[in-house]
């Protein structure tokens, strides 16, 4: 099959040319270079350009005028500029005057390069995505149906989503909780029917007042979430909360009853207030109750009123007991090996069922986990219950694997390596039937720290893969220092990659990157034939995703092992 190659034009000056001819990147990794020197070359390659390097000048405002002039050529592509010496001061104010990346010019090699490239390419494609998802029609299982608006799920999707691109343009986030009092009343009074169309009215009224990309939710009955993702400023974000209140609180006319509701805001800032999703919305959710204890209308997150800093101090009193109370699960989803086309292991998932708020997913509670420091009891239990499993399946004759994903906070936990030993030891399964699967960010939090655990736990001889793989990009010296085994392509490079050209030509490259550092690839998020067939193409070893199973209860992945097309029995035929 041959692939389009991510066309990059080359603004060079003096050096940048030869800097990047020296690092060979077009054979090396799918680019393909143009390079221009004065405006009507610039002009010849302007429709073609998915990205740009351009190499500043001297002088402070060297980044806004080599922006310029490129943008004043009509390219929007993403622009990597390349200079001298910029010290880390400079070069976040070029990537806060709108630069996707700063490569220092000895820095080019063809790694560094081609991974700046993608990852610039592949934020210029969440921007897209955003902007289609907000003219999607399908308003299905992730809209609350009241309202019309995205439910908890997709508004956690959303927003980390934001957040990706926030940290990528080096902007920060506002994340607006807000809480309607009084719609008991209402009910008791008027009925249901009556509060519901309260309740659509409040959404109409909140709708107009945001840009099209703020994102706005429905989380609960009475609770909405508002992202301001453009600049937000402490006082952007106060401004918007005095007008959204004061928009809620007019009267409103439902059913020929004059109503009025009062309703208080939190507010909580990315990356100031927390780096993941979970986190800043949990605080603005403390923020939220602070306000209503307080009588006041909006406060802003201070880590007051919140003892411990830790979030929502009611969801994380929950989950201290969620464990002993059975209230989390783990679902296992097959990885099918491609070329045999037969399960070769399944990874481990949790899930909370919480009693009344229904089913809470890891990207929630995870992080609510790492804050509260119950993490480690979280994480000894999935690996207790993921490696009894695994024994009891293959005791039945079961030769599966399994893989544990591992937070970045248990990777700098001590003792890790020395526990997962005894729990294999106690269940006498082999180190090699079980895979940790870790992100790239969490071995760069600590980098020193987490190399020592999983040096430990390579010497024990279980294998680690690579999560996430390709959504970061400074840190892959780190996984070419490390003994790792696999790398998971991430499933937002892989699930669009039938439609999305520049995502097939990433999930290639990344494909090709793991081949040449001798790992096994593993791909998710495959949700249908096709871009199963593309994977088989490109080489991928390891499929995982909808189109073979969604994540199943452990009776279910028996069943699924006896009668799918990939199970045991399949292979052996
Ligand atoms: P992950 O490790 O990247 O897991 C893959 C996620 O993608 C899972 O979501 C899975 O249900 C979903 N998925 C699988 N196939 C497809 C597909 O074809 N299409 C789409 N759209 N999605 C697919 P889930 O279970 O909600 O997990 C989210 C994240 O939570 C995981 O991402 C992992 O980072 C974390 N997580 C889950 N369980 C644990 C755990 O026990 N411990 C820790 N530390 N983290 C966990
Ligand atoms: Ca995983
Ligand atoms: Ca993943």
């Amino acid at each position: 099959m041959r692939r389009s190659p991510i066309n990059v034009l080359v603004i060079d000056r003096t050096g940048l040319r030869a800097a990047v001819d020296i690092a060979g990147t077009g054979a090396f990794a799918g680019l393909s270079l143009t390079f221009a020197g004065d405006d009507g070359a610039i002009n010849a390659a302007t429709e073609s350009a998915d990205c740009v390097l351009a190499e500043l000048a001297d002088g402070p405002d060297a980044a806004d005028a080599v922006l310029r002039r490129i943008r004043g050529h009509g390219i929007d592509a993403p622009v990597i500029l390349v200079g001298h010496n910029a010290t880390a001061d400079e070069a976040v104010r070029f990537l806060r005057a709108g630069a996707a990346d700063y490569l220092d010019i000895t820095e080019i090699g063809a790694l560094r390069l081609s991974c700046s490239v993608w990852n610039a390419v592949r934020a210029g494609n969440v921007v897209r995505r955003l902007a289609e998802a907000e003219g999607q029609q399908n308003r299905d299982a992730m809209h609350d149906g009241l309202t019309g608006l995205p439910n908890r799920q997709l508004f956690f999707d959303r927003l980390d989503m934001s957040m990706t691109l926030a940290e990528r343009e080096g902007r920060s986030l506002a994340l607006l909780m807000l809480d309607l009092n009084g719609l008991d009343a209402v009910t008791r009074a008027f009925g249901q029917a009556t509060c519901d169309g309260l309740l659509r009215q409040v959404a109409e009224r909140l709708r107009p007042m945001l840009r099209s990309s703020d994102a706005l939710a429905r989380l609960d009955d009475d609770e909405f979430a508002i992202t301001l993702p453009t600049g937000a400023s402490l006082t952007g974000a106060a401004t918007a909360a005095d007008k959204i209140l004061d928009s809620v609180r007019q009267p409103y006319e439902v059913a020929g009853h004059s109503l009025t509701i009062s309703a208080n805001l939190g507010i909580a800032l990315f990356p100031a207030h927390g780096a993941r999703a979970g986190q800043i919305a949990s605080r603005a959710e403390a923020a939220m109750r602070q306000a209503q204890q307080s009588e006041a209308a909006y406060v802003i997150y201070t880590g007051e009123g919140d003892s411990d800093g830790n979030g929502s101090p009611s969801l994380v009193h929950d989950l201290a007991s969620a464990v002993e109370r059975g209230e989390i699960a783990l679902h296992y989803q097959p990885k099918v090996s491609m070329p045999q086309s037969r399960v070769c292991g399944v990874e481990a998932l949790a899930r909370w069922q919480h009693p009344t708020k229904g089913m809470i997913c890891p990207d929630e509670f995870v992080p609510l986990a790492e804050q509260s420091g119950l993490i480690e009891p979280l994480t000894q239990w999935v690996l207790d219950a993921s490696l009894t499993q695994l024994a009891a399946w293959r005791k039945s004759g079961l030769d599966l694997t399994i893989s544990v994903n591992l937070s970045a906070k248990s990777l700098h936990s001590h003792d890790l390596a020395k526990r997962i030993e005894a729990t294999l030891g106690a269940l006498r399964l082999a180190p090699d039937t079980l895979m940790l699967e870790i992100t790239e960010s969490a071995i760069i939090s600590d980098a020193p720290r987490a190399r020592q655990t999983v040096a430990e736990l390579h010497e024990m001889g279980i294998a680690i893969s690579i999560d996430d793989f390709g959504t970061g990009y400074t840190s892959l010296s780190h996984v070419r220092e490390l003994p790792v085994q696999e790398i998971k392509v991430d499933k937002s490079f892989v699930m669009n990659m039938a439609q999305t050209p520049d995502d097939r030509v990433i999930v290639g490259t990344l494909i090709e990157l793991g081949h040449n550092l001798g790992l096994q690839v593993v791909a998710e998020g495959v949700e249908n034939a096709g871009v199963w067939e593309m994977l088989n193409k490109l080489g991928c070893h390891i499929a995982q995703g909808y189109y073979m199973s969604k994540p199943l209860e452990a009776d279910a992945v028996r069943e699924w092992v006896a009668n799918s097309p990939w199970g045991l029995a399949a292979g052996q035929a």
